[in-house]
Protein backbone atom coordinates (compact mmCIF):
# COMPACT_ATOMS: atom_id res chain seq x y z
CA UNK A 1 0.00 0.00 0.00
CA UNK A 2 1.65 3.34 -0.84
CA UNK A 3 0.65 6.43 1.18
CA UNK A 4 1.05 9.51 0.02
CA UNK A 5 1.87 12.01 2.75
CA UNK A 6 1.52 15.65 1.94
CA UNK A 7 4.94 17.05 2.99
CA UNK A 8 3.44 20.63 2.09
CA UNK A 9 0.81 20.34 4.85
CA UNK A 10 2.78 18.35 7.49
CA UNK A 11 4.95 21.05 7.80
CA UNK A 12 2.18 23.71 8.59
CA UNK A 13 0.77 21.83 11.59
CA UNK A 14 -0.28 23.72 14.22
CA UNK A 15 2.56 22.04 16.81
CA UNK A 16 5.08 23.18 14.30
CA UNK A 17 4.05 27.40 14.81
CA UNK A 18 5.46 27.71 11.46
CA UNK A 19 3.74 30.58 9.58
CA UNK A 20 3.34 30.77 6.18
CA UNK A 21 3.42 33.97 3.69
CA UNK A 22 0.77 32.19 1.51
CA UNK A 23 -1.33 31.62 4.77
CA UNK A 24 -1.72 35.33 4.23
CA UNK A 25 -3.23 35.10 0.33
CA UNK A 26 -5.50 32.82 1.91
CA UNK A 27 -6.68 34.80 4.72
CA UNK A 28 -7.07 37.44 1.90
CA UNK A 29 -9.44 35.33 -0.11
CA UNK A 30 -11.48 33.54 3.00
CA UNK A 31 -12.17 37.49 3.69
CA UNK A 32 -13.49 38.53 0.56
CA UNK A 33 -15.45 34.64 0.17
CA UNK A 34 -16.97 35.44 3.86
CA UNK A 35 -17.56 39.12 3.37
CA UNK A 36 -19.55 38.90 0.37
CA UNK A 37 -21.38 35.57 1.87
CA UNK A 38 -22.50 37.65 4.87
CA UNK A 39 -24.03 40.57 3.09
CA UNK A 40 -25.59 38.43 1.33
CA UNK A 41 -27.10 37.18 4.34
CA UNK A 42 -27.84 40.73 5.68
CA UNK A 43 -25.04 40.11 8.52
CA UNK A 44 -22.29 42.94 9.43
CA UNK A 45 -18.18 42.03 8.86
CA UNK A 46 -16.56 43.04 11.76
CA UNK A 47 -13.01 43.60 12.63
CA UNK A 48 -13.11 41.39 15.25
CA UNK A 49 -13.56 38.46 12.61
CA UNK A 50 -10.83 39.64 10.33
CA UNK A 51 -8.60 39.16 13.17
CA UNK A 52 -9.84 35.49 13.84
CA UNK A 53 -9.87 34.12 10.10
CA UNK A 54 -6.23 36.19 9.61
CA UNK A 55 -5.01 33.87 12.61
CA UNK A 56 -6.63 31.08 11.73
CA UNK A 57 -4.66 31.13 8.69
CA UNK A 58 -1.39 32.08 10.09
CA UNK A 59 -1.44 28.89 12.24
CA UNK A 60 -1.87 26.77 9.55
CA UNK A 61 -3.82 23.20 9.54
CA UNK A 62 -6.12 20.83 12.17
CA UNK A 63 -6.41 24.16 14.64
CA UNK A 64 -7.95 23.31 17.88
CA UNK A 65 -10.54 26.25 18.62
CA UNK A 66 -9.31 26.37 22.07
CA UNK A 67 -5.49 26.98 20.92
CA UNK A 68 -6.64 29.87 18.46
CA UNK A 69 -8.80 31.29 21.31
CA UNK A 70 -5.50 32.07 23.52
CA UNK A 71 -3.44 33.00 19.96
CA UNK A 72 -6.35 35.60 19.00
CA UNK A 73 -6.79 36.91 22.30
CA UNK A 74 -3.14 37.53 22.96
CA UNK A 75 -3.52 40.02 19.64
CA UNK A 76 -6.33 41.51 20.53
CA UNK A 77 -8.32 40.59 24.51
CA UNK A 78 -12.01 42.55 23.69
CA UNK A 79 -12.26 39.04 21.41
CA UNK A 80 -14.62 36.80 23.41
CA UNK A 81 -14.31 33.48 23.34
CA UNK A 82 -17.92 33.24 22.28
CA UNK A 83 -17.05 35.05 19.33
CA UNK A 84 -14.74 32.92 18.10
CA UNK A 85 -16.32 29.76 18.30
CA UNK A 86 -19.32 31.49 16.68
CA UNK A 87 -17.42 32.97 13.71
CA UNK A 88 -15.56 29.12 13.04
CA UNK A 89 -18.99 28.05 12.95
CA UNK A 90 -19.63 30.66 10.68
CA UNK A 91 -16.54 29.77 8.22
CA UNK A 92 -17.36 26.09 8.01
CA UNK A 93 -20.90 27.17 7.35
CA UNK A 94 -19.78 28.70 4.11
CA UNK A 95 -17.35 26.17 3.34
CA UNK A 96 -14.17 27.91 4.33
CA UNK A 97 -13.50 25.65 7.17
CA UNK A 98 -13.93 22.48 7.65
CA UNK A 99 -14.34 20.83 11.24
CA UNK A 100 -12.46 17.72 12.38
CA UNK A 101 -13.28 15.88 15.75
CA UNK A 102 -10.68 13.17 16.36
CA UNK A 103 -10.54 10.90 19.15
CA UNK A 104 -8.86 13.77 21.74
CA UNK A 105 -12.28 15.19 21.78
CA UNK A 106 -11.30 18.35 20.71
CA UNK A 107 -12.95 20.44 17.54
CA UNK A 108 -10.14 21.31 15.25
CA UNK A 109 -10.54 23.36 12.23
CA UNK A 110 -8.96 23.06 9.21
CA UNK A 111 -9.16 25.72 5.97
CA UNK A 112 -11.24 24.02 3.58
CA UNK A 113 -10.33 25.99 0.15
CA UNK A 114 -8.79 25.15 -2.95
CA UNK A 115 -8.12 21.28 -0.95
CA UNK A 116 -8.93 18.49 -1.99
CA UNK A 117 -10.34 15.10 -0.19
CA UNK A 118 -7.52 13.76 2.06
CA UNK A 119 -7.97 12.01 5.29
CA UNK A 120 -5.88 11.57 8.58
CA UNK A 121 -2.75 9.91 10.54
CA UNK A 122 -2.87 10.75 14.14
CA UNK A 123 -0.44 9.96 16.35
CA UNK A 124 -0.93 9.03 20.11
CA UNK A 125 2.17 9.63 21.38
CA UNK A 126 2.66 13.84 20.38
CA UNK A 127 -0.77 14.38 18.80
CA UNK A 128 1.33 15.23 15.17
CA UNK A 129 -1.31 15.28 12.23
CA UNK A 130 -0.48 14.08 8.57
CA UNK A 131 -2.43 13.86 6.05
CA UNK A 132 -2.54 11.65 3.44
CA UNK A 133 -4.65 10.23 0.17
CA UNK A 134 -4.74 7.13 -1.24
CA UNK A 135 -6.70 6.27 -4.29
CA UNK A 136 -7.06 2.40 -3.79
CA UNK A 137 -8.08 3.45 -0.12
CA UNK A 138 -11.21 5.53 -1.42
CA UNK A 139 -11.70 3.12 -4.44
CA UNK A 140 -11.78 0.29 -1.75
CA UNK A 141 -14.54 1.98 0.05
CA UNK A 142 -16.51 2.90 -2.64
CA UNK A 143 -16.52 -1.23 -3.55
CA UNK A 144 -17.58 -2.20 0.20
CA UNK A 145 -20.00 0.42 -0.04
CA UNK A 146 -21.78 -0.71 -3.05
CA UNK A 147 -21.53 -4.06 -2.06
CA UNK A 148 -23.71 -3.54 0.42
CA UNK A 149 -26.24 -1.23 -1.71
CA UNK A 150 -24.51 2.50 -0.34
CA UNK A 151 -23.70 5.16 -2.43
CA UNK A 152 -21.30 6.88 -0.22
CA UNK A 153 -21.78 10.51 0.12
CA UNK A 154 -18.75 11.58 2.21
CA UNK A 155 -16.16 9.72 4.73
CA UNK A 156 -14.00 10.29 7.33
CA UNK A 157 -10.72 7.84 7.91
CA UNK A 158 -8.47 8.22 10.98
CA UNK A 159 -5.95 6.28 11.49
CA UNK A 160 -4.22 6.47 14.78
CA UNK A 161 -0.64 5.05 16.14
CA UNK A 162 2.76 5.78 16.62
CA UNK A 163 4.82 8.59 14.78
CA UNK A 164 8.11 7.65 13.48
CA UNK A 165 9.45 10.62 16.03
CA UNK A 166 7.79 8.95 18.91
CA UNK A 167 8.68 5.56 17.99
CA UNK A 168 12.38 6.89 17.87
CA UNK A 169 11.60 8.20 21.62
CA UNK A 170 12.83 11.79 20.31
CA UNK A 171 12.41 14.49 22.71
CA UNK A 172 8.93 16.59 22.00
CA UNK A 173 6.83 13.05 21.85
CA UNK A 174 4.17 13.84 24.78
CA UNK A 175 6.12 10.58 27.34
CA UNK A 176 9.62 12.42 26.88
CA UNK A 177 8.51 16.32 28.13
CA UNK A 178 8.77 16.15 31.97
ZN1 LIG B 1 4.35 11.38 17.65
ZN1 LIG C 1 -6.54 17.63 7.15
Amino acid sequence: MRIVINMATRRRTPQEEERTSDGKVEAQAALSRLGSWLEERGLKHSRQRDVIVETFYGMGGHVPVDGLVARVRSLDARVSVATVYRTMKLLAECGIAVPRRFDDGQTRYEPATGRSHHDHLICTGCGRIVEFENEKIEELQNRVARSHGFEVESHKLELYGRCDRCRRGEAGSREARP
